[in-house]
């Protein structure tokens, strides 16, 4: 029986072990993968304390971190399926088929990203569907390609193709754009960029490779097709909640409600941080703030034990 289970090892959870660590508190820090999700960022640059870093040196220096800390137990490339209330605490459930048992929860699962859920687009995951363009931007040199999703992460990924694509498409579901003025600017007037609204995704053609994708004009019902190489993803993220469905207040978007103060959630013994809870900005200096607080508290309560 551990005092405290922690879920995650993006860098909510890294720090959370650290703390845990440090205050001697019996813990399991449990993840699919140590890192986080920028670790496939080309280049991060506010990371306090340090101007410029990939993501894949950050998650290293995340986990050299975690593990030379030392103090607690780490399993990672395992992922918890399913939580139970037990009388004492909190029974979970793994997908190596190994059970846990914990007084504390802290939920720091993060999120992963939307998808379009139409024809093709699983075909073609890895065969010019993408859904990382600070990684994967290069391998579309003098290629036509199309951003889906007229938002921020839409329109950062525009420019992260300016240099390598020939022609970009870039394909809002709604009527209109959803990115800050700044950059919608910065990317719309480049000759390279078109931008086309009310364009539902409905399919992702191709053979062995992505040769196109058909959308549907949502204000005349019109089918169109267009020719590309690429197809971006950038529709967002779905928090990694599932497994707690049931057992703690999640918001419409899937979220876990938090008290802010704490970290808390409803269910009494579970706290919650970084972007898997319903803060509203997710960047990693927040995932680490708020699992730094969450550890604390639950150091504060086991301490009144
Ligand atoms: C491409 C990209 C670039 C970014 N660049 C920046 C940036 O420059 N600056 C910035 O501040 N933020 C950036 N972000 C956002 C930042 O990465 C997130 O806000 C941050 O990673 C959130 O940290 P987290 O610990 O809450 O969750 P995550 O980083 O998502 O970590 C979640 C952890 O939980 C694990 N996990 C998930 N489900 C389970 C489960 N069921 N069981 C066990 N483990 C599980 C995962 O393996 C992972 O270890 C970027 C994000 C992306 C995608």
């Amino acid at each position: 029986m551990y005092d405290l289970v922690i879920i995650g090892g993006g860098p909510g959870g890294v720090a959370a072990g650290v703390y845990a660590g440090r205050k001697k508190i019996k813990t399991l820090l449990i993840a699919d993968t140590i890192g986080g999700q920028s670790v496939v960022s080309a280049n991060i640059q506010n990371w306090i304390g340090t101007e410029s870093i990939s993501g894949f040196e950050l998650g290293k220096m995340l986990e050299e971190h975690l593990r030379n800390q030392g103090g607690i137990d780490i399993i990672d490339g395992d992922l918890v399926l399913d939580v139970e209330k037990t009388s004492s605490g909190f029974l979970l459930k793994t997908k190596n088929n190994k059970t846990f048992e914990a007084k504390y929860l802290l939920i720091a699962s993060g999120s992963r990203r939307r998808k379009l859920g139409v024809p093709g687009e699983k075909e073609f995951d890895g065969k010019g569907v993408v859904y990382c363009s600070t990684c994967d931007a290069p391998l579309f040199k003098d290629k036509i390609v199309a951003v889906i999703g007229g938002g921020n992460a839409g329109f950062e990924a525009a420019v992260d193709l300016l240099p390598y694509a020939s022609k970009i498409y870039i394909l809002e579901f709604l009527s209109e754009l959803k990115c800050d003025p700044v950059i919608l600017e910065k990317v719309k007037n480049n000759p390279k960029v078109e931008v086309i609204t009310d364009a539902e995704t409905v399919e992702v053609l191709g053979n062995d490779f992505v040769s196109g994708l058909k959308y549907k004009n949502k204000k005349n019902g019109e089918v169109n097709e267009l020719k590309l190489d690429g197809v971006f993803v950038e529709i967002g993220s779905v928090p990694n909640s599932d497994f707690v469905k049931g057992l703690v207040e999640l918001n419409k978007m899937g979220e876990i409600v938090v008290d802010h103060k704490t970290q808390q959630t409803s269910c009494p013994g579970i706290w919650a941080a970084g972007d898997v809870s319903d803060v509203l900005y997710k960047q990693n200096n927040i995932s680490v703030g708020d699992a730094v607080k969450a550890v604390l508290n639950i150091y504060e309560k086991l301490s009144k034990n």
